[in-house]
Parts: C-alpha cells; sequence; structure tokens
C-alpha cells in the first residue's frame, strides 16, 4: 500500500496535496498495492470526496482539536500510528514547509529512510522508485533509491509532478481515532500576513524583484503586473535583507524553492543562491539593465533595459491583450 499524506491548511486541500496523490498513484501502480489518502486536521472530514478522483482506493481522516494547527509531535504522532496500522510500503508527502518537517520526522519516528525535495519519479526493473533529487544547493542533482526501506517516506517538491485526476474507483471514506498520544507543543496563536497576491510556491506565475528595485515603495510596479496576470511576487535576498520585502517572499537557497511556468526577475543579478530557488522553473525572463548580468545566463528571454520602464510597458501590454485596456 502507498500512503499519502494530503495536506490541508484551514480546512482546504492544498493543490500539492493532489500532485503527492499522483506520485502516489504512480507508485503503486508499479509497485502495486492500493492508494490509500489520509487527511489530519480539525473539522476536516468533508474534505475526503475532493480526493477520491485520483485513483485512490481508501481515505483515511483523523479529524481531532489537537490536530487543528501543525505542530511536530501532532501530525507525526498520528502519521505514525496510521503507518504501524495500515504498513504502507510507500509513504508520499509534498516537500513543503510542513511536510519537509514532518516527513523528517515520521521516518525519524519509523527508524526508515527518507528521500526528501524530490524532483522526478522513475522506477527500476523491479517498480521501485528511483527519485532525483537536487543537492550541493541545486548545483548538482543525484537520482536516489532506498529498496530495503520499510515503509520509504518520499517527499516531493510542489509543482515538480503533475495533479492530473485518475479513474474515481469510489474510495472507501474512514474515520480513523490515530489521535497522537501526547501533545508537547501547542500553537497559541496565528498571526497572519495580509498577503494580497497569490502564496509563491502555488503561484504559475512569479514577478520577483531584487536590489534593482531600489526601495520598498517600487514593489508597486511589480504588484500591478502581478495583479493583471495573477502572479505572486517573489524577491531576492538582498531586498529582503534590506527590509522591503516580508521573507516568506525571498527565493533561493534560504527562501523558497518554486518551479512556476513563468518567473520574471526584475533587477535581479543572477547569484547562485537565487538561481537554485528558482532554476527549475519551465521559462525563465529576465530584465536588467546590465548585459552581463548573470541572470542572463539561464533566462530564456531577457531583455536589457530599465526595468522601471520595461515593466510598466509589460503592464500595459498584458492588459491590453487581456482586454482590460488602460
Ligand atoms: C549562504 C547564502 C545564502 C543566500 N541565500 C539567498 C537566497 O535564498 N536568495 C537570494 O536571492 N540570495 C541569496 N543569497 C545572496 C546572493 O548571494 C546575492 O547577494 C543576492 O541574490 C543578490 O540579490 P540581487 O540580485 O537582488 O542584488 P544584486 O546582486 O545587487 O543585483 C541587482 C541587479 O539589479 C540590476 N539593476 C539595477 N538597477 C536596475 C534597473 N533600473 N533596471 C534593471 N536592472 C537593474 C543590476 O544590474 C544588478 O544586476 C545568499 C547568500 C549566501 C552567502
Amino acid at each position: 500500500m502507498v500512503l499519502v499524506f494530503c495536506e490541508q491548511r484551514e480546512g482546504r486541500l492544498k493543490k500539492v496535496a493532489f500532485e503527492a496523490l499522483c506520485v502516489g498513484y504512480a507508485i503503486a501502480e508499479k509497485r502495486g498495492g492500493e492508494l490509500a489518502a489520509t487527511i489530519l486536521g480539525s473539522g476536516i472530514a468533508g474534505l475526503a470526496p475532493e480526493v477520491v478522483k485520483f485513483g485512490v482506493n481508501k481515505v483515511i481522516t483523523v479529524d481531532d482539536p489537537g490536530l487543528e494547527f501543525y505542530t511536530p509531535d501532532g501530525y507525526a504522532g498520528a502519521l505514525e500510528k496510521l503507518c504501524r496500522e495500515m504498513q504502507p510500503h510507500t509513504v508520499v508527502l509534498s516537500a513543503t514547509v510542513m511536510g519537509k518537517d514532518l516527513g523528517a520526522t515520521l521516518a525519524a519516528r519509523l527508524e526508515t529512510a527518507i528521500i526528501p525535495d524530490c524532483t522526478a519519479l522513475e522506477f527500476d526493473g523491479a517498480g521501485n522508485p528511483i527519485m532525483t533529487r537536487p543537492f550541493y544547493a541545486g548545483k548538482a542533482v543525484t537520482r536516489v533509491t532506498a529498496p530495503s526501506a520499510n515503509p520509504l517516506v518520499i517527499s516531493m517538491r510542489p509543482r515538480a509532478y503533475g495533479a492530473q485526476p485518475e479513474n474515481d474507483k469510489g474510495a472507501q471514506i474512514v474515520a480513523s481515532d490515530a489521535r497522537p498520544d501526547e501533545l508537547r507543543t501547542k500553537v497559541a496563536e496565528i498571526v497572519k500576513a495580509v498577503i494580497k497576491t497569490v502564496e509563491l510556491t502555488e503561484a504559475d506565475i512569479i514577478i520577483s524583484g531584487g536590489r534593482g528595485m531600489k526601495g520598498p515603495e517600487n514593489y508597486a510596479i511589480l504588484e500591478e503586473l502581478a495583479s493583471v496576470v495573477n502572479a505572486a511576487v517573489g524577491a531576492s535576498r538582498a531586498a529582503v535583507d534590506a527590509g522591503w520585502r516580508d521573507h516568506q517572499f525571498q527565493v533561493g537557497q534560504t527562501g523558497k524553492v518554486v518551479s512556476p511556468s513563468l518567473y520574471i526577475a526584475c533587477g535581479i543579478s543572477g547569484a547562485i543562491q537565487h538561481l537554485v530557488g528558482m532554476i527549475n522553473s519551465k521559462t525563465i525572463v529576465a530584465i536588467n539593465k546590465d548585459a552581463e548580468a548573470n541572470i542572463f545566463k539561464v533566462a530564456d528571454y531577457g531583455i536589457v533595459g530599465d526595468l522601471f520602464k520595461i515593466v510598466p510597458m509589460l503592464t500595459e501590454e498584458f492588459k491590453k491583450a487581456r482586454g482590460q485596456g488602460t
């Protein structure tokens, strides 16, 4: 059996949950066994029908007030219980902030192997997954397999694997009482930042600004373009360190790793620590006044020029193309 952890926040399944289900489906098809999905949280039982169309045989919900917010104890405790009960050969999670923490904690509790932050999936002749994952901050990639791990824990990088619904197998939906025994940490309060644009790791288009933006007030031109094309706005570390943008918007080695369909880098030089965070974007556009900037080496399209002239022009053109006028 393959057990897929379906991540939800505030009672809504995240897109990455469907990607993880597709990874789980492919593994179950090759290695054999059923595909089971689990959703943990409080008041989440109603989410189960949303995952059945992904070829799932069984959906297990663990609905408990102690699981309202993510805590390593709570979630790893519940997931460990499910694993001991169900004996999956593979556990699939998403390599999100939550999934990275949960996957490592679960693997340690089960004393088994984890292959984290994977970007591609293949199989050997026996149907064992061979996972591709970047290492040395993305300077190299490796292909890893762990056929003797039982279970093998895998976390898949968001947007690295498409989410296509499979056939609806009329999954059995089960409410489990695999509640965690001990909660050593308790979330007292969550203070939310006001984010007007799309979440960075889930965005299909990201427009990032670096030191070339010259100041926090100038991000308004990126936000305007973002609102026209439904994009998220990211930043380089130089911009974050200068206090122009919050750290949650930083792309790169010490920020978020993203792989949108389109990444537009504005006034970003292309330091390796930034590139590792966005190099897997499907199409990269760079706008920089320095024709020698490193970012042009990875860009599919480069515009040499002043971003303060080019970005507003792009916004106008996208508005026209989308029939929004000026
Ligand atoms: C351990 C470590 C971890 C790091 N992690 C990260 C990370 O996660 N993410 C990250 O981004 N960096 C990271 N860095 C920092 C990284 O090395 C670079 O310093 C940083 O990415 C530079 O940001 P930048 O490209 O915005 O600034 P700069 O390198 O200063 O580049 C600014 C660019 O803007 C261009 N420009 C200026 N004005 C204009 C204009 N009007 N129009 C068009 N172009 C213009 C310039 O030509 C220049 O190319 C890390 C560094 C270390 C040591």
